[in-house]
């Protein structure tokens, strides 16, 4: 048996094609575009490209995607200004601050510039006004991954309601808003983490097991239920050859790929969970592009929000 593959790339081409028309009646009754401003301070490398994807994205879809940037030696000061500048702004109705901060900045700096975000504003979804709304199931605007997973799963009629769906992960960002967004859709949800005791004899019971760790490869087939569906939500870098050699088959393309660039972006997930698993997302192509995809639709959300108008979706 292999697993179907949800392709995320192609189900976020659809939604921002959806989003076009929305983007269009804004900017016709507004007399200006949904704006998206990204605060990128300092210089590391993965951010600059998500920054880059972000913006382009935003483009693309008739936004008007600003990027203010601060140089590595920013203090936390002049973070937080360049956050109350976009929220004093009317031209834009999403902010972004993009993580990590520089560690200079001190290690709750993340959390007080993401405090500071305008809430009606706050396309990812991290203040604490809309984790709290998330938590009681009204929030306009949620977390960008785990929306993104739960368009993928109704899009690909995988069933939620009633199902049990198995969380690996407790983070603010992906973990907790993906367990609060499947309990919206009346799935049975556990939550799993580092200190869970036997996990896979949990994981196993997953109708819908989403992988949210950070660890290369880390479900195994045994963690999974044969016909389960597996989200991968895992970004990970691997440029050790041999680490490669022991992951994928001797036949698998992604040899190939490894060769040409001398790294590979795997998930969470082992690929030998595809003889396993019913349903499967890749990695890349599958969570990944539908995280962008969801802050588009959350930014031409907060635009409409903001000038009064209800959401035509
Ligand atoms: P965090 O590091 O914040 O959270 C990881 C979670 O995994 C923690 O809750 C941790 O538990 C848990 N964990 C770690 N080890 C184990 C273990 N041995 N058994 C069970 N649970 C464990 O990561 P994020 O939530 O921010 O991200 C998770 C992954 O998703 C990363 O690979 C990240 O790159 C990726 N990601 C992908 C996005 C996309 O667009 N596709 C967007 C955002 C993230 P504990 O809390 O106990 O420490």
């Amino acid at each position: 048996m292999s697993a179907r593959l949800l392709n995320g790339t192609e189900v976020a081409a659809r939604i921002r094609e959806e989003l076009k028309p929305r983007v269009e009646a804004f900017t016709s009754r507004a007399g200006r575009p949904p704006g998206l401003g990204i605060v990128l301070v300092g210089q590391h490398p993965p951010s600059e490209i998500y920054v880059r994807n972000k913006l382009k994205a935003a483009s693309d879809i008739g936004c008007r995607a600003e990027l203010v940037r601060l140089p590595e030696t920013a203090t936390l000061t002049e973070a937080l200004a360049a956050v109350r500048a976009l929220n004093a702004d009317d031209a834009f109705d999403g902010i972004l601050v993009q993580d990590p901060l520089p560690s200079t900045m001190g290690s709750g700096a993340s959390q007080a510039v993401f405090d500071t975000i305008d809430p009606a504003k706050d396309v990812d979804g991290f203040t604490p006004v809309n984790a709290g709304r998330l938590s009681q199931a009204r929030a306009a605007l949620a977390p960008c991954t785990p929306s993104g997973v739960i368009e993928l799963l109704t899009r690909e009629k995988i069933p939620m309601s009633g199902a049990h769906a198995v969380v690996i992960g407790r983070s603010d960002i992906v973990g907790k808003p993906m367990a609060l967004l499947l309990l919206q859709q009346h799935a049975t949800v556990t939550i799993c983490h580092s200190r869970t005791r036997d996990l896979p004899a949990i994981t196993r019971q997953a109708d819908i097991l989403v992988a949210a760790v950070g660890r290369t490869a880390f479900v195994r087939p045994e963690h999974v239920k044969p016909g389960a569906t597996v989200v991968d939500v895992g970004i990970n870098r691997v440029t050790d050859g041999a680490e490669v050699a022991a992951l994928f088959p001797p036949d698998s393309p992604r040899h190939a790929d490894f060769a040409k660039r001398g790294a590979l972006v795997v998930g969470d997930v082992h690929p030998a969970v595809a003889g396993v698993a019913g349903a499967l997302t890749p990695v890349p192509g599958g969570v990944g592009p539908l995280t962008i995809a969801l802050l588009l639709a959350n930014t031409v959300t907060a635009a409409e929000a903001r000038a009064g108008w209800s959401a035509s979706h």
